[in-house]
């Protein structure tokens, strides 16, 4: 198959690489239709490249259709249209059942001290094959799936995969009281996200700063 690949600092290419197959009985392989640059990549290009390996592929916000599933994957079934989100998790275990999924105990990478395992995302947090390819092997595919309905567009939901919740869950924190402001510090994809959410919700005054007019 064909993968973007990191090479070195700032250099990527695209290559044909070797299609992944089921490891364990908890995978599953998804043809990917849809799947994001995200800002967080830029930290890969650029200054955690010291934790990348050249050949090493890219991507954690990719979202498709099951190609191929091992027999651990619960309802996930051949030909379900699922976006994959960022961190790797198994939905059973202590910090899963906290919902701090992206904590979960089962693919916590702890030779680096880091959270659950990420897609694309250096060795600090497992080096597991990312997104930005033609297929890819999902572990913990019982868990590490959103399913959505045929239908809509693919840009109706692969933001799913990171950025939507990264600002819902920004917003969240923030804990603004019914009528009050939130101010939202940059607008890029993230604080542009906030934003729009803000307005969703019960918030009296959105305030949007950014350097760029
Ligand atoms: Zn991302
Ligand atoms: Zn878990």
């Amino acid at each position: 198959m064909k993968a973007v690949t990191w090479q070195g600092k700032r250099k990527v290419s695209v290559d044909t690489v070797p299609d992944p197959t089921i490891e364990q009985p908890t995978d599953a392989i998804i043809k990917i239709t849809s799947t994001n640059i995200c800002g967080s990549d830029l930290h890969l290009y650029e200054t955690l490249g010291a934790f990348l390996d050249p050949g090493d592929i890219l991507g954690h916000e990719p979202m498709g259709i099951v190609q191929e599933v091992g027999s651990e994957v619960g309802d996930l079934r051949v030909g379900d249209r699922v976006v994959i989100p960022f961190q790797m998790a198994c939905g059973h275990c202590f910090m899963c059942e906290q919902t701090l999924f992206s904590q979960c105990e089962t693919t916590q990478v702890r030779e680096s001290g880091s959270g659950a395992a990420l897609f694309g995302y250096s060795k600090l947090y497992g080096q597991v094959p990312g997104g930005q390819a033609e297929y890819l092997r999902v572990p913990q595919a019982q868990f590490t799936h959103i399913k959505v309905p045929d239908g809509p567009s693919d840009d109706r939901f692969v933001y799913l995969s990171d950025v939507l919740p990264t600002a819902w869950q920004a917003v969240a924190y923030a804990d603004v009281p019914a009528g009050g402001t939130l101010v939202v510090l940059g607008l890029g994809p993230i604080g542009d996200m906030c934003c729009r959410i803000a307005q969703t919700l019960p918030i009296a005054r959105v305030i949007g700063v950014d350097l760029v007019p």
